[in-house]
């Protein structure tokens, strides 16, 4: 079966495809999908309701299933940063935490959150606890199912490595201290990270079910 991933994230797909090696996962351009696949407003409550939008947002673009003879399902991952001092801010704003975005080691996001921690005086480890969160939507024919991941560590005091993507040079894991995740191989990553956990729960209820 073929797995439509309702991303246009580099690296969220990369992973995505390591995560789901085992399946044939493709992106909407991929699937032959123009830019509209991808164009919907995240104005839900939650991780759950905003992947769920952009799930169901893909599945009828294609139909509403109606092509599921053709054996396909969609998915998609809204994901993001909880950080404890600052009340569990970005959330669900994660992506659009400064006016500019950015997914670079320099990026506006990082600067922001860098300089939120320290206007608040969180400097020790402790004091800098967050999680990353993943939500991810399946759709098949038969229905909608969620499967929800999470990553402890902490923010660092800098930006430190070149590898993932987003936020991944300021995140430490509790699984692999002293390194961010940007300073980790990909199968690391992906053995402890918030989406490998939500795909890899996605992936045991496809095998369970034959899929
Ligand atoms: P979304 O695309 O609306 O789900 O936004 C996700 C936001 O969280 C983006 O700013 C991503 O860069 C960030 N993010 C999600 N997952 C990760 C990750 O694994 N590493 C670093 N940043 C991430």
């Amino acid at each position: 079966m073929k797995l439509i991933f309702a991303s246009g994230n580099a690296g969220k797909l990369h992973e995505a495809g390591e995560i789901l090696a085992s399946f044939d996962v493709l992106s909407p351009l991929q699937a032959g999908l123009g830019p509209e696949a991808l164009e919907v407003e995240e104005n839900g409550s939650s991780f759950e309701e905003n992947s769920r939008i952009k799930a169901e947002h893909l599945w009828n673009l294609l139909g509403n299933g109606s092509a599921s003879d053709n054996g396909f399902a969609v998915f998609a991952d809204d994901s993001g940063l909880e950080v404890d001092a600052l009340g569990g801010a970005p959330g669900i704003y994660t992506a659009r935490y400064s006016a500019t975005g950015g997914t670079d080691r320099n990026s506006a996001n990082i600067a922001k959150l860098l300089s939120e921690l320290q206007r608040t005086g969180a400097m020790t480890l402790e004091q800098r606890r967050a999680r990353f969160v993943c939500a991810v939507t399946l759709i098949l024919p038969d229905g909608v199912h969620c499967f929800r991941g999470t990553c402890e560590g902490h923010i660092a005091l800098e930006p430190v490595g070149n590898g993932g993507f987003g936020y991944d040079p300021v995140f430490v894991a509790d699984a692999f201290p002293g390194r961010t995740l940007a300073q980790l191989p990909d199968e690391d990553k992906n053995s402890i990270s918030h989406r490998g956990e939500a795909l890899g729960k996605m992936a045991a209820w496809l095998r369970q079910h034959n899929l």
